[in-house]
């Protein structure tokens, strides 16, 4: 008997070390992104999953491509994936988030969404006991997490000119709140331009509403679900953007610093 005792305990400290060491390993391999993602080569079955999906990436020259590349596997590299009532997370799953993430920040170099650590992926809209209700995604700052359903995620791209797409909505929440959280990534935005910005949010939701708008109506919730949408239409119909609201358009231009109509035209 004791000596049943002693084996169990034992392999109860081994299992235990072992898991430890490999939380331990794979936060050291977090850390270490900036270093491995300039000195590891991107991955050829990555780049296919680009080639297949993610029209931006493909609309892009050689050179843009490769610093594309390797803004995504830094951030992938330096997230940790979270499958949620499935398993595992594929490695088109970590791709394309990723690449939906380095998307909106690819005017912005040093930006990587750095205390957005964590992404929680559903396979599809979820059930929040919380809020009593389903979902297809949130940000929460708390955890440092972005939660996205992977159905409505791939929805966003599959239907990718009708100015909803989940995946830059969330990412979007994220990158504000990223701008005013203290840390190495802290107040990338022009503070007047985000003030521009604001005013002409107030602005054109204090419009009637049966004045024909371009965002749609939830945009108006707060000032963050208006840049949200913004984000949405900046990349899914930019040309009908400018010409319907040119003023939001070039301020969100110049904060996201890039031109989807110039970079594409
Ligand atoms: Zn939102």
């Amino acid at each position: 008997m004791f000596f049943f005792i002693v084996v169990v305990g034992f392999i109860v400290v081994v299992v235990y070390y072992r898991n430890q060491l490999e939380v331990a390993y794979e936060e050291v391999g977090r850390m270490a992104a900036p270093i491995r993602s300039s000195i590891l080569p991107f991955p050829n079955h990555y780049k296919e999953i680009l080639q297949k999906y993610f029209g931006y990436y493909n609309r892009l020259n050689t050179q843009q491509q490769h610093a594309f590349e390797q803004k995504l596997l830094y951030f992938i590299m330096s997230k940790k994936f979270i499958p949620r009532q499935f398993r595992p997370v594929t490695d088109e799953m970590k791709v394309m988030i990723g690449a939906c993430a380095v998307q909106l920040t690819f005017g912005l170099p040093r930006v990587y969404l750095q205390h957005f650590d964590k992404i929680l992926i559903y396979p599809t809209d979820y059930y929040s006991s919380i809020s009593k209700r389903f979902h297809k995604g949130e940000v929460n700052p708390a955890f440092g997490a972005i939660v996205l359903s992977w159905k409505s995620f791939v929805d966003g791209y599959i239907y990718s000119n009708d100015s909803v797409n989940l995946g830059l909505h969330e990412m979007a929440h994220a990158l504000r709140l990223e701008n005013i959280i203290h840390n190495d990534e802290y107040s990338f935005f022009d503070d007047g331009l985000v003030e521009q910005f604001d005013a002409y949010a107030r602005q054109l939701c204090s419009l009637p509403t049966s004045e024909d708008t371009f965002l749609r109506a939830y945009a108006c919730a707060n000032p963050h679900e208006f840049f949200a949408v913004a984000v949405e239409n900046f990349f899914e119909r930019p040309a009908e953007f400018q010409k319907a609201l040119p003023e939001v358009y070039t301020i969100l231009s110049k904060l996201l610093n890039q031109d989807p109509i110039l970079h594409f035209s």
